[in-house]
């Protein structure tokens, strides 16, 4: 009992969002459009909008809020439609923290190292101070570490889980720790989730006021090209993202190929099993290889390969037409390749090559 007690008094409390928030966005009057003052479907005659009459349906603006395709996704993620805000890739959603909750040149962020860099290009795109908190050698992050770089104008910390690029999971004991402990924003970005055989963070979102968890369409649901990032936070902190965002982010034919996917998402299982298999047997075939020195397990649908010379191997591979990503200047990552996990045949074809280099 006295435990439990103890346990729940360690547990700051977030800063009330009005403190967090930069008083400019707290105060906005966001833009109406023509979408947002009629929402029924009902009329058949639509004046409003300065749209041409001719061309449908691409003649209309997208209902901004995205409304069919939320009430779909909350039944699959299990979260409330007021919970959710779709962006224009995760990447959106990414830079409206920044925009939403750093004051420029005064605010800070801080985050593991090595991770996904769009996190730290949107800091320095938004004047933003960005603290790159090293992880240890298994790019395991010690969240005494973290919570030692938040100062007063810390707004965000993020986690990205399973992590890019090193493919792991991060451990949940130090998300939860800083979650615990942090009063400002904590983002989980797990677009790479599915393949984790973790549970995800949505499950937290209810108790958790703190929390922002980011998934995307671009993985396991093989849509990057459409561009569609998920948002998923307390309705307070996603009606200012739907406050700051672009009026009609989320164009007509993304939705339309959203929701026809979404209709069929028994695919995505499909693809995503077919990924760990192939996952596991490329991961054991890469370690064989004579140009590898370690692969780095993963809980992604990529992974990290230490090799003799990654810039050799990298202009090799490339000029057999096969082409991975050469991480050797991320920290902790020299002479690292990162390998996406293709088909049976594209696998074959990069183990192939290697097998003569
Ligand atoms: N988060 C992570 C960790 C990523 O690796 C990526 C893309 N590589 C993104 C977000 C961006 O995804 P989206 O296509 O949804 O913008």
């Amino acid at each position: 009992m006295e435990a439990k007690a103890n346990a729940k008094a360690k547990v700051k409390k977030m800063k009330p969002l009005q403190e967090l928030v930069r008083p400019n966005i707290w105060s906005l009057s966001p833009y109406t459009s023509a979408r947002d003052e009629y929402k029924g479907h009902e009329a058949k005659v639509f004046l409003d909008a300065n749209e041409n009459p001719y061309n449908d349906p691409v003649n209309r603006y997208p209902d901004p809020l995205q409304r069919d395709l939320k009430a779909r996704i909350c039944a699959i993620k299990g979260v409330r439609e007021d919970s959710i805000f779709f962006g224009n890739g995760s990447d959106e959603a990414i830079d409206l923290m920044f925009r939403i909750f750093c004051r420029p040149g005064v605010d800070n962020a801080v985050a593991i190292e090595p991770t996904y860099g769009m996190y730290g290009v949107c800091a320095d795109i938004n004047d933003v101070e960005y603290r790159r908190v090293l992880l240890d050698d298994n790019f395991q992050p010690d969240a005494d570490k973290i919570l030692a770089a938040v100062d007063a104008n810390t707004k965000l910390i993020f986690f990205c889980s399973p992590n890019n690029p090193s493919g792991n999971n991060i451990d949940r004991k130090v998300i939860d720790k800083v979650l615990d402990s942090f009063d400002g924003i904590v983002i989980v970005d797990e677009a790479y989730i599915d393949f984790a055989g973790v549970p995800s963070y949505l499950q937290q979102l209810s108790n958790r006021p703190n929390l922002v968890v980011l998934q995307t369409f671009s993985k396991a649901w093989g849509m990057a090209g459409i561009r569609l990032g998920m948002a998923f936070a307390q309705p307070q902190i996603i009606d200012i993202m739907n406050k700051v965002k672009y009026p009609y982010n989320i164009n007509q034919l993304t939705q339309k190929r959203a929701m026809e996917e979404v209709m069929q998402h028994d695919r995505v299982r499909g693809w995503v099993e077919s990924i760990l298999k192939e996952r596991a047997r490329l991961m054991e075939k890469f370690a064989r290889l004579d140009c590898c020195i370690k692969v780095y397990p993963s809980d992604a649908n990529f992974f990290l390969a230490r090799v003799k010379d990654a810039a050799a191997t990298y202009n090799y591979l490339v000029g057999q037409g096969i082409i991975v990503r050469n991480r050797s200047k991320v920290a902790l990552c020299g002479n690292s390749l990162r390998v996406t996990i293709g088909t049976v045949a594209e696998n074959n074809a990069l183990l192939e090559a290697l097998s003569k280099y």
